[in-house]
Protein backbone atom coordinates (compact mmCIF):
# COMPACT_ATOMS: atom_id res chain seq x y z
CA UNK A 1 0.00 0.00 0.00
CA UNK A 2 2.74 2.44 1.31
CA UNK A 3 4.84 1.68 -2.17
CA UNK A 4 1.36 1.97 -4.57
CA UNK A 5 1.04 5.52 -2.40
CA UNK A 6 4.64 6.15 -2.96
CA UNK A 7 4.58 5.09 -7.03
CA UNK A 8 1.67 7.86 -7.42
CA UNK A 9 3.39 10.46 -5.35
CA UNK A 10 5.96 10.17 -7.96
CA UNK A 11 3.72 9.99 -10.59
CA UNK A 12 2.14 13.31 -9.44
CA UNK A 13 5.68 15.16 -9.39
CA UNK A 14 7.07 14.18 -12.99
CA UNK A 15 3.23 14.90 -13.96
CA UNK A 16 3.83 18.84 -12.29
CA UNK A 17 7.29 18.95 -13.37
CA UNK A 18 5.78 18.10 -16.78
CA UNK A 19 3.60 21.10 -16.99
CA UNK A 20 6.51 23.32 -15.63
CA UNK A 21 8.68 22.32 -18.01
CA UNK A 22 5.96 23.08 -20.67
CA UNK A 23 4.77 26.45 -19.22
CA UNK A 24 8.46 27.15 -19.03
CA UNK A 25 9.32 27.17 -22.75
CA UNK A 26 9.44 30.45 -24.78
CA UNK A 27 9.29 33.56 -24.56
CA UNK A 28 8.03 35.06 -21.95
CA UNK A 29 7.80 39.00 -22.00
CA UNK A 30 9.66 41.11 -23.54
CA UNK A 31 10.63 45.30 -22.59
CA UNK A 32 11.30 48.35 -25.60
CA UNK A 33 13.83 50.30 -23.84
CA UNK A 34 14.90 53.68 -24.88
CA UNK A 35 18.39 53.63 -26.07
CA UNK A 36 18.70 57.25 -27.25
CA UNK A 37 16.52 59.93 -28.96
CA UNK A 38 17.89 61.97 -31.81
CA UNK A 39 17.72 64.40 -34.86
CA UNK A 40 19.11 63.19 -38.49
CA UNK A 41 20.12 66.63 -39.70
CA UNK A 42 19.36 65.48 -43.57
CA UNK A 43 17.06 62.36 -43.72
CA UNK A 44 18.06 61.71 -47.57
CA UNK A 45 21.39 60.38 -46.50
CA UNK A 46 18.86 57.16 -45.49
CA UNK A 47 16.36 57.95 -48.89
CA UNK A 48 18.59 59.15 -51.69
CA UNK A 49 16.88 61.93 -53.40
CA UNK A 50 14.18 62.01 -51.18
CA UNK A 51 13.37 64.86 -48.58
CA UNK A 52 16.64 66.28 -49.39
CA UNK A 53 17.90 68.79 -46.71
CA UNK A 54 15.12 67.49 -44.05
CA UNK A 55 15.70 66.41 -41.04
CA UNK A 56 13.88 63.99 -39.14
CA UNK A 57 13.55 63.05 -35.01
CA UNK A 58 15.34 59.57 -34.64
CA UNK A 59 14.69 57.17 -31.86
CA UNK A 60 17.15 54.41 -30.70
CA UNK A 61 15.91 51.37 -28.78
CA UNK A 62 17.03 48.11 -26.99
CA UNK A 63 14.67 45.10 -26.49
CA UNK A 64 15.36 43.03 -23.26
CA UNK A 65 13.50 39.64 -23.65
CA UNK A 66 12.79 37.25 -20.76
CA UNK A 67 13.31 33.54 -21.96
CA UNK A 68 12.42 30.96 -19.61
CA UNK A 69 16.01 29.93 -19.50
CA UNK A 70 17.38 33.88 -18.79
CA UNK A 71 17.50 37.41 -19.78
CA UNK A 72 18.75 38.25 -23.45
CA UNK A 73 19.14 41.80 -24.69
CA UNK A 74 18.62 42.41 -28.19
CA UNK A 75 20.78 45.99 -29.02
CA UNK A 76 22.39 48.09 -26.59
CA UNK A 77 21.90 51.54 -28.08
CA UNK A 78 23.92 55.19 -27.79
CA UNK A 79 26.91 54.34 -24.80
CA UNK A 80 25.03 55.56 -21.21
CA UNK A 81 27.99 58.19 -20.87
CA UNK A 82 26.14 60.75 -23.76
CA UNK A 83 23.20 60.39 -20.95
CA UNK A 84 26.33 63.05 -19.10
CA UNK A 85 26.41 65.14 -21.93
CA UNK A 86 23.93 67.98 -22.20
CA UNK A 87 24.14 68.41 -25.61
CA UNK A 88 24.60 64.85 -26.13
CA UNK A 89 26.99 63.34 -29.09
CA UNK A 90 27.05 66.19 -32.59
CA UNK A 91 28.16 64.01 -34.66
CA UNK A 92 31.63 65.03 -36.78
CA UNK A 93 28.83 65.34 -40.37
CA UNK A 94 26.01 67.49 -39.09
CA UNK A 95 24.09 65.76 -41.92
CA UNK A 96 24.08 62.49 -39.65
CA UNK A 97 22.58 61.76 -36.12
CA UNK A 98 22.98 63.98 -33.34
CA UNK A 99 21.98 61.67 -30.18
CA UNK A 100 20.74 62.07 -26.81
CA UNK A 101 20.51 59.50 -24.26
CA UNK A 102 17.34 60.83 -21.68
CA UNK A 103 17.74 57.28 -19.67
CA UNK A 104 20.30 55.36 -19.27
CA UNK A 105 20.21 51.41 -19.99
CA UNK A 106 21.67 50.56 -16.59
CA UNK A 107 19.06 52.77 -15.03
CA UNK A 108 15.98 51.13 -17.01
CA UNK A 109 17.32 47.46 -16.75
CA UNK A 110 17.59 48.48 -12.67
CA UNK A 111 14.20 49.61 -12.82
CA UNK A 112 12.97 46.57 -13.63
CA UNK A 113 15.00 44.80 -11.34
CA UNK A 114 17.91 43.21 -13.49
CA UNK A 115 21.52 43.05 -12.25
CA UNK A 116 23.75 43.02 -15.59
CA UNK A 117 24.89 39.81 -14.63
CA UNK A 118 21.42 38.72 -15.31
CA UNK A 119 22.22 39.24 -18.74
CA UNK A 120 22.95 35.45 -20.23
CA UNK A 121 22.65 36.24 -23.54
CA UNK A 122 22.66 39.37 -26.17
CA UNK A 123 22.67 40.19 -29.74
CA UNK A 124 23.55 43.03 -31.66
CA UNK A 125 21.64 43.45 -35.51
CA UNK A 126 25.12 45.19 -36.53
CA UNK A 127 28.32 47.09 -35.55
CA UNK A 128 27.47 50.54 -35.62
CA UNK A 129 27.62 53.09 -32.85
CA UNK A 130 24.58 53.22 -31.95
CA UNK A 131 24.08 49.62 -31.61
CA UNK A 132 27.48 48.46 -29.56
CA UNK A 133 27.33 51.23 -27.26
CA UNK A 134 27.19 49.48 -23.97
CA UNK A 135 28.10 46.23 -24.77
CA UNK A 136 31.01 45.58 -22.44
CA UNK A 137 28.17 46.56 -19.47
CA UNK A 138 27.44 42.83 -20.12
CA UNK A 139 30.92 41.84 -20.18
CA UNK A 140 29.62 37.53 -19.11
CA UNK A 141 26.91 37.78 -21.79
CA UNK A 142 27.01 35.40 -24.47
CA UNK A 143 27.52 37.57 -27.96
CA UNK A 144 25.54 36.12 -31.14
CA UNK A 145 26.75 37.78 -33.74
CA UNK A 146 27.46 37.50 -37.25
CA UNK A 147 30.65 35.95 -38.32
CA UNK A 148 30.70 38.06 -41.43
CA UNK A 149 30.10 40.90 -38.87
CA UNK A 150 32.44 40.12 -36.07
CA UNK A 151 35.39 39.71 -38.99
CA UNK A 152 34.18 43.45 -40.53
CA UNK A 153 37.64 45.31 -40.12
CA UNK A 154 37.06 48.70 -38.01
CA UNK A 155 39.15 51.90 -38.40
CA UNK A 156 42.57 51.23 -38.56
CA UNK A 157 41.97 47.30 -38.42
CA UNK A 158 40.51 47.57 -34.77
CA UNK A 159 38.00 44.46 -33.94
CA UNK A 160 34.42 44.91 -33.58
CA UNK A 161 34.37 43.47 -30.04
CA UNK A 162 36.80 43.11 -27.42
CA UNK A 163 38.45 39.42 -28.34
CA UNK A 164 37.77 38.01 -24.74
CA UNK A 165 34.19 38.82 -24.53
CA UNK A 166 32.37 35.17 -25.27
CA UNK A 167 31.04 35.09 -28.44
CA UNK A 168 29.16 32.40 -30.69
CA UNK A 169 30.28 33.81 -34.48
CA UNK A 170 27.15 32.97 -36.48
CA UNK A 171 27.03 32.14 -40.50
CA UNK A 172 23.16 32.99 -41.36
CA UNK A 173 19.75 32.09 -39.55
CA UNK A 174 19.85 30.74 -35.96
CA UNK A 175 17.15 29.35 -33.69
CA UNK A 176 18.30 30.60 -30.44
CA UNK A 177 16.61 27.91 -27.91
CA UNK A 178 15.85 25.46 -30.24
CA UNK A 179 12.32 26.33 -29.29
CA UNK A 180 11.55 28.97 -32.16
CA UNK A 181 11.32 31.32 -29.97
CA UNK A 182 13.78 33.95 -30.92
CA UNK A 183 15.58 33.40 -34.33
CA UNK A 184 18.26 35.87 -35.44
CA UNK A 185 17.67 36.23 -38.98
CA UNK A 186 21.03 37.09 -41.13
CA UNK A 187 19.54 40.34 -43.15
CA UNK A 188 23.12 41.64 -44.62
CA UNK A 189 23.28 44.85 -46.81
CA UNK A 190 23.53 47.72 -43.79
CA UNK A 191 26.31 46.29 -42.90
CA UNK A 192 28.15 42.40 -44.52
CA UNK A 193 27.08 40.85 -41.39
CA UNK A 194 23.61 42.76 -40.69
CA UNK A 195 20.98 40.61 -38.77
CA UNK A 196 17.30 41.21 -37.07
CA UNK A 197 15.37 39.07 -34.15
CA UNK A 198 12.10 37.44 -34.72
CA UNK A 199 10.38 36.87 -31.59
CA UNK A 200 7.76 34.77 -30.44
CA UNK A 201 5.38 36.36 -28.03
CA UNK A 202 2.61 33.76 -26.32
CA UNK A 203 0.02 36.82 -26.49
CA UNK A 204 1.56 39.38 -28.78
CA UNK A 205 2.22 37.35 -31.61
CA UNK A 206 5.37 37.30 -33.48
CA UNK A 207 7.34 40.66 -34.19
CA UNK A 208 10.39 40.64 -36.50
CA UNK A 209 13.12 43.43 -35.12
CA UNK A 210 14.60 45.61 -37.96
CA UNK A 211 17.60 46.10 -36.51
CA UNK A 212 19.23 48.77 -39.36
CA UNK A 213 17.56 46.83 -42.18
CA UNK A 214 15.29 49.42 -42.47
CA UNK A 215 15.58 53.06 -40.67
CA UNK A 216 11.77 54.20 -40.93
CA UNK A 217 8.27 53.19 -42.76
CA UNK A 218 9.00 55.23 -45.68
CA UNK A 219 11.95 53.64 -46.93
CA UNK A 220 10.18 49.91 -46.23
CA UNK A 221 7.29 50.38 -48.42
CA UNK A 222 9.12 52.14 -50.78
CA UNK A 223 12.36 49.35 -50.74
CA UNK A 224 14.79 52.31 -50.29
CA UNK A 225 18.62 52.00 -49.51
CA UNK A 226 20.68 54.36 -47.68
CA UNK A 227 23.44 55.45 -49.68
CA UNK A 228 26.28 54.44 -46.94
CA UNK A 229 25.22 50.95 -46.93
CA UNK A 230 27.82 48.23 -47.95
CA UNK A 231 25.62 46.20 -50.19
CA UNK A 232 22.62 48.17 -52.04
CA UNK A 233 21.50 44.68 -53.64
CA UNK A 234 22.12 42.58 -50.15
CA UNK A 235 19.72 44.98 -48.56
CA UNK A 236 16.89 45.12 -51.03
CA UNK A 237 17.30 41.16 -51.24
CA UNK A 238 17.14 41.21 -47.47
CA UNK A 239 14.10 43.28 -47.12
CA UNK A 240 12.47 40.73 -49.67
CA UNK A 241 13.60 38.01 -46.75
CA UNK A 242 11.70 39.97 -44.47
CA UNK A 243 9.03 41.11 -46.30
CA UNK A 244 8.59 36.63 -46.97
CA UNK A 245 9.34 36.46 -43.18
CA UNK A 246 6.28 38.66 -42.14
CA UNK A 247 3.32 37.05 -44.30
CA UNK A 248 4.61 33.74 -43.48
CA UNK A 249 4.52 34.24 -39.77
CA UNK A 250 1.83 36.41 -39.81
CA UNK A 251 4.18 39.06 -37.83
CA UNK A 252 4.57 42.89 -37.28
CA UNK A 253 7.61 44.70 -38.22
CA UNK A 254 9.18 47.06 -35.09
CA UNK A 255 11.79 49.36 -37.27
CA UNK A 256 14.45 50.13 -34.72
CA UNK A 257 14.78 53.72 -35.07
CA UNK A 258 11.21 54.87 -36.58
CA UNK A 259 10.35 56.90 -33.69
CA UNK A 260 6.60 57.44 -35.31
CA UNK A 261 6.03 53.80 -34.84
CA UNK A 262 8.19 53.68 -31.49
CA UNK A 263 5.57 56.22 -30.15
CA UNK A 264 2.56 53.85 -30.49
CA UNK A 265 4.36 50.99 -28.50
CA UNK A 266 4.41 50.59 -24.79
CA UNK A 267 7.81 51.39 -23.26
CA UNK A 268 9.73 49.81 -20.30
CA UNK A 269 8.11 49.03 -17.20
CA UNK A 270 5.07 48.35 -19.52
CA UNK A 271 5.83 45.05 -21.56
CA UNK A 272 4.51 43.01 -24.39
CA UNK A 273 3.97 39.22 -23.13
ZN1 LIG B 1 23.41 51.31 -38.53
Amino acid sequence: MKKIFLLLAAAGLWLSLGAAFAQGKGVERLYILNCGEGVAGDISRWSPGVNVGKSMDFVDTCYLIKHASGWFLWDTGIPDAVAAMPNGLAPADPRMTHWRRPKTLAAQLAELGVKPGDVKGMAVSHTHPDHIGNVEQFPQAMLYVQKAEYEWPGANNAPRFKPEHPVTKLEGDRDLFGDGSLTLVSTPGHTPGHQSLLVRLPKTGTVLLSGDAVHFRANWENRRVPSANTGQEETKKSMEKMAGILAKEHAQLWINHDKAQRDTLKLAPEFYD
